[in-house]
């Protein structure tokens, strides 16, 4: 998996300088942690919450016998936060449900009949019931159950239910309550993705899994897809920046810290045309590292997953960003919505400097739960899309049973299907 992380593409090989290069790939040891999980599921699987209260207890020093979160506990959680947080909170979920209308009013179903007598259509129809898993972490992220939680409510869904380590700050049971969760679980880790996945006597099996975790939640839904859907798998988070002359090398040292300080192992970077910005962002991170009270965090990231590029021209600079695929992408160029319509893969595009990712982070509306490790080649994030199936149906009358009939039963012949070409024929007058 890191190789992607550090070894540069050939093409880029006489384009780019690294004024700062990453120092090593982002590798885990997955072995031991793939068979560590898969244990874990098939113990979950097999003895239920007998064998999740002995993982709680084993990983997270908890001795809870019913893990349901009551309505008491609800309101108590509700009680111990503060009005202004609770305030904040509901700003968020406010303006992450109006931004997930929005996107649903673009999910639309359709009926077609593209010969007469043949309609083509699809629906769009909510999954039933989710899970969002709810890290713990280090700081308790109010806006983890907001981006889980709120759009799954948008898109109709019947049941979400929500699972968070016994360890979370109590202030996250409120946030899971506040997005609206129906059923609020006190488990965590790989037992909490199979208890979602396979049923326990307490918690309901699930129709998709969703939300950001460690390397064993990661693996356990890696392990677990197929019978149950699940969104992503998501790596520690990302920050780049693509940027010419016109940059701001404090304000883009700051953006680098911001995410640093997520996780030792968050990947920072420049991609920029401009060595003297390049050499001033990196002079900025070093100073303002000094007196940051994260650095104990942010400080190795940067050290080890940092990185500054500067390229040889615009063309480069878009072309080795779409190679990276950054999970967020800041735009900071003389003409940023110029730059912003010729890249193709991220997560989350941050367009001119006005636009932080701190601010979608928390709570201007768009999901801040996407893609890391280059997989924004290939998805976009979270969102009310992730919620909802597009399920195609079809009906004919005679006149499109006349039009697809003859090739269908051709084929099926030809394919020597005798069933499928008897079947086709069927309906044919
Ligand atoms: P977590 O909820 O992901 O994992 C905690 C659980 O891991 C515990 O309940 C425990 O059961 C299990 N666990 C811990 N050590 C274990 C071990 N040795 N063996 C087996 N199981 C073990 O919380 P976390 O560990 O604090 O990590 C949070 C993660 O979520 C971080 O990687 C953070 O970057 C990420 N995160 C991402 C977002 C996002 O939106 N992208 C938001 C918040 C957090």
């Amino acid at each position: 998996m890191g190789s992607r992380m550090t070894r540069l593409d050939p093409v880029f090989a006489d384009k780019i300088t690294f004024v700062k290069a990453v120092q090593r790939d982002a590798v885990s040891d997955t072995a031991s942690i793939e068979a560590l999980v898969k244990t874990i599921l098939g113990n979950v699987r097999e003895r239920g919450d007998a064998a999740v209260r002995d993982y709680a207890r084993e990983f997270d020093g908890s001795d809870l016998q019913e893990f349901e979160v009551t309505q008491e506990q609800r309101q108590a959680a509700l009680a111990a936060l503060d009005p202004q947080t609770r305030a904040d909170t509901e700003f968020a979920i406010e303006r992450v449900r109006a931004f997930a209308e929005a996107q649903l009013a673009t999910i639309l179903p359709l009926e077609s009949e593209p010969l007469p007598g043949l309609h083509l259509g699809h629906r769009v129809i909510p999954i039933r019931r989710i899970g969002a898993y709810v890290p713990g972490g280090r700081y308790p992220l109010l806006s983890a159950p907001v981006m889980t939680i709120v759009p799954a409510r948008v898109a109709g869904c019947e049941e979400v239910i929500a699972c968070l380590p016994p360890t979370a700050h109590p202030a996250m049971i409120a946030g899971c309550h506040l997005a609206g969760a129906d059923r609020i679980f006190l488990v965590g880790g790989a037992q909490a993705i199979a208890a979602m996945a396979f049923g326990t006597e307490t918690i309901p099996a699930v129709d998709k899994i969703v939300g950001p975790g460690n390397a064993f939640v990661n693996e356990a839904k890696r392990q677990v897809f197929g019978p149950v859907g699940i969104d992503q798998l998501a790596g520690p988070s990302e920050i780049f920046t693509v940027a010419d002359h016109t940059g701001d090398p404090e304000m883009i040292a700051t953006d680098m810290l911001a995410q640093a300080e997520h996780d030792i192992r968050t990947r920072v970077g420049l991609i920029t045309t401009d060595r003297a910005l390049a050499e001033a962002t990196l002079e900025a991170v070093e100073r303002q590292l000094l007196d940051l009270s994260t650095a104990n965090v942010a400080g190795p990231a940067w050290r080890d997953y940092g990185e500054i590029a500067v390229c040889a021209d615009e063309a480069t600079m878009i072309a080795y960003s779409d190679f990276i695929a950054a999970e967020h992408l800041q735009v900071h160029t003389a003409d940023p919505q110029a730059t912003a319509a010729r890249l193709r893969n991220y997560g989350s595009l941050f367009i001119g400097p006005l636009a932080s990712v701190v601010y979608s982070d928390k709570c201007c509306g768009t999901n801040h739960t996407l893609p890391t490790m280059a997989a924004g080649r290939y998805t976009g994030g979270l969102w009310v899309g992730s919620f909802v199936k597009i399920c195609t149906h079809q009906w004919l009358d005679e006149r499109g049973v006349a039009a697809v009939a003859p090739p269908a039963v051709r084929q099926s012949a030809a394919e020597g299907l005798e069933g499928h070409r008897r079947a086709a024929a069927f309906r044919q007058r």
